[in-house]
């Protein structure tokens, strides 16, 4: 196809782009996006602090774990190691703003 031909033919199409944020973008079913803590199914073993590299995981007590996301590396290691499955993985990526506190997954 000629250039001429392709670049009219693009003024009938629909956009590539989407109206972000207004308009969500997809995102597939396995995507690491914040992580999130079950509170109910922890069993306070601690291997989720054992396993961090980035030191992003503060232990309180069975039940209450914090998880600064601004540490955070997304490796997964913690998700992976959690005997009771209380740490998953979410499909939300809006992590940008100006509150610290907002990056403590609790
Ligand atoms: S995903 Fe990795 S870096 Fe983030 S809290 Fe879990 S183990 Fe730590
Ligand atoms: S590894 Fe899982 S069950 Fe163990 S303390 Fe961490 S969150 Fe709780």
């Amino acid at each position: 196809m000629s250039l001429t031909f392709e670049a009219l033919g693009n003024l009938f199409r629909k956009p590539f782009t989407r109206k972000y944020p207004k308009e969500k973008v997809p995102v597939f079913r396995r995507f690491r996006g914040k992580l999130e803590y079950h509170p109910k199914k922890c069993i306070g073993c601690k291997k989720c602090v054992a396993v961090c590299p980035s030191v992003a995981i503060r232990f309180i007590r069975k039940g209450k774990i914090e998880f600064n996301l601004t540490q955070c590396m997304q490796c997964g290691l913690c998700v992976d190691t959690c005997p009771a499955k209380a740490i998953t993985w979410s499909t939300d990526f809006e992590t940008a703003g100006s509150d610290r506190e907002k990056l403590v997954v609790k």
